[in-house]
Formats: C-alpha cells, sequence, structure tokens
C-alpha cells in the first residue's frame, strides 16, 4: 500500500497543520482518490465491482408504506474527532434507531461537504451521515442535507469544539444532543446502498431525510476550513434500485 500523508489547511484556523498516518491510504483526490479506491487494496474491490453503491442521485421515488421514522437520542459521553477523511462525532452507546422490528444503535455521525447525495440532482453544501448498527453487524445510515440559511446552533456549538489535532477527540458537553442535528420533519426517502468510504461495503440500509437543515454562510465556511478537504464520493447509477418515499 502507497504511504501517503495528507496535510490539512488547519493553518486557515491558525491550528497546527497535521499528518494523516499511513494507514489511511485512500482519500478524495490524486492517486488516493475514490476512482482508484479499488486498486488501493483488495479489500476494497467492491468500490469498483458492486452494483448497488453510494451515493446516488434520489429521484423518480415511488411512493410507499414507509413507518414514520423512530429515533431516539440519550448518550451523554460524545466526542468530536477529525480522523484525517471527516469531521466525525463518536458517540457513546444508548442512541438508538428501530427499523424493520430491529434495534440498531448509533455507531457515530459524521459529515460531508459537499453532499454526497443528490435530490433530483441538487448538491447541498453539507450532509450528515448518522451510522447505525445492529446485533448482526448489519447498517443503516440516517443522512441529513443542509442548506445555505439561517445560522444553526448545533454546527455553532460543534465550530467552537473543533479538534486541533487529527485523531485527537474533543469531549462534547453532555447537554448537546444529536438530535438537534436533525429537522422537524422527519419525513424520508429509502433506498439500498453501500459505505461511501473503503471498502465500500453493500447492504446498507439508507435513509435520507426529506427536510434539509439550515446553516450560514459563515457557518459553511468555517465547517468547510474545519474539515480542510472535499470528501465527496461522486454518485453511481441506480442499477434498477429504487427509492421509496411516503
Ligand atoms: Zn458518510
Amino acid at each position: 500500500m502507497k504511504t501517503q500523508h495528507l496535510l490539512l489547511p488547519f493553518a486557515l484556523l491558525g491550528m497546527p497543520t497535521a499528518a494523516i498516518p499511513a494507514a489511511s491510504c485512500w482519500g478524495y483526490s490524486g492517486e488516493s482518490a475514490p476512482e482508484n479506491w479499488s486498486k488501493l487494496d483488495p479489500a476494497f474491490a467492491a468500490c469498483e465491482k458492486g452494483v448497488y453503491q453510494s451515493p446516488i442521485n434520489i429521484r423518480n421515488a415511488i411512493k410507499g408504506k414507509l413507518p414514520p421514522l423512530s429515533l431516539s437520542f440519550t448518550a451523554k459521553k460524545n466526542a468530536l474527532v477529525h480522523n484525517g477523511h471527516t469531521l466525525q462525532i463518536n458517540v457513546a452507546d444508548g442512541d438508538k434507531l428501530r427499523l424493520d422490528n430491529q434495534d440498531f444503535t448509533l455507531q457515530q455521525c459524521h459529515f460531508h461537504m459537499p453532499s454526497e447525495n443528490l435530490i433530483d440532482g441538487k448538491s447541498y453544501p453539507l450532509e450528515a451521515h448518522f451510522v447505525y448498527r445492529n446485533d448482526q453487524n448489519q447498517l443503516a445510515v440516517v443522512g441529513v442535507m443542509f442548506v445555505k440559511g439561517e445560522a444553526n446552533t448545533a454546527i455553532a456549538y460543534l465550530l467552537r469544539n473543533l479538534p486541533r489535532q487529527i485523531n485527537v477527540a474533543v469531549p462534547l458537553t453532555a447537554a448537546f444532543s444529536l438530535a438537534s442535528l436533525l429537522p422537524k420533519n422527519k419525513s424520508y426517502y429509502r433506498f439500498s446502498g453501500s459505505l461511501t468510504t473503503p471498502p465500500c461495503t453493500e447492504g446498507v440500509r439508507w435513509l435520507i431525510l426529506r427536510q434539509p437543515v439550515e446553516l450560514s454562510a459563515a457557518q459553511i465556511n468555517a465547517f468547510s476550513a474545519a474539515l480542510g478537504i472535499r470528501n465527496n464520493r461522486p454518485v453511481h447509477p441506480l442499477h434498477g434500485r429504487m427509492v421509496v418515499t411516503e
């Protein structure tokens, strides 16, 4: 595997520049870009060979009977970390998704700029992914789109608690709930897809909320500077998959 160090422009925020560990060989530009992921490691073969890959352009959604989204947030000891690929909120055990008569537990929440999924061809400046796992190790991801608008208090809180070094987590106060990142209206699109990062594993249940959440132009700029990279994998063909919505 090719050793590569990516320098993040933390200097933009007066932060020390940090190098990403060599193990994180995949990325979003140059030789480590998404179109090369399958060549970086045999374990990443699905990134090229998979047929039900994410992200997608969500369009022609079929009206179906989807149950209301069942989410609960109780975890208190969360932390914000920049892992070299994304800004991620590590979540203590306790946040749940009830889906298909199964319990899924939230593992982490992370961000992409610009959005990975598109809705009717539209890209959003920011997309959050809430990654859940059930006891059979199956994954479900709840996605939230962000649009430019009013300032967002949850994003403001995260911007006040940015990590200053790669892989060094900043504890978040118990008062901060991930629920504050979600829109009021929880109606959603559902489809089958994959992880959008290596190893691009398929069989992921995707639930993308239809209503975007607002954040200000200044917050978009600040979040982008903190992220330091554009980390959106391009969209993939549906290959006969259907998107269902309420
Ligand atoms: Zn993601």
